[in-house]
């Protein structure tokens, strides 16, 4: 559900209005609210790559594999 909110945030162009700052404070907000609701936050941030948001430690980067930053990627994927 949160997912989809994100989807409509970013289609409605929303995040563009706010500024990456803002964006990354209120996406995190989100995924707060998901994980207090015990949401699955690799869910949560599917197929929103373009926030550029780790879904594991939630750090802002700029390159993402899988959804994860280089060095969540590294300990994950063990390369
Ligand atoms: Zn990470």
């Amino acid at each position: 559900m949160l997912n989809e909110v994100l989807e409509a945030f970013v289609e409605l162009e929303i995040d563009e209005t706010l500024g990456k700052d803002a964006t990354l404070a209120f996406v995190r907000r989100v995924v707060k609210i998901g994980e207090e609701h015990d949401g699955n936050v690799g869910e949560i941030l599917e197929g929103l790559e373009r926030f550029g948001l780790c879904y594991l430690c939630l750090k802002a980067s700029d390159v993402l594999r899988q959804g994860l930053c280089p060095p969540c990627a590294a300990e994950t994927f063990g390369h």
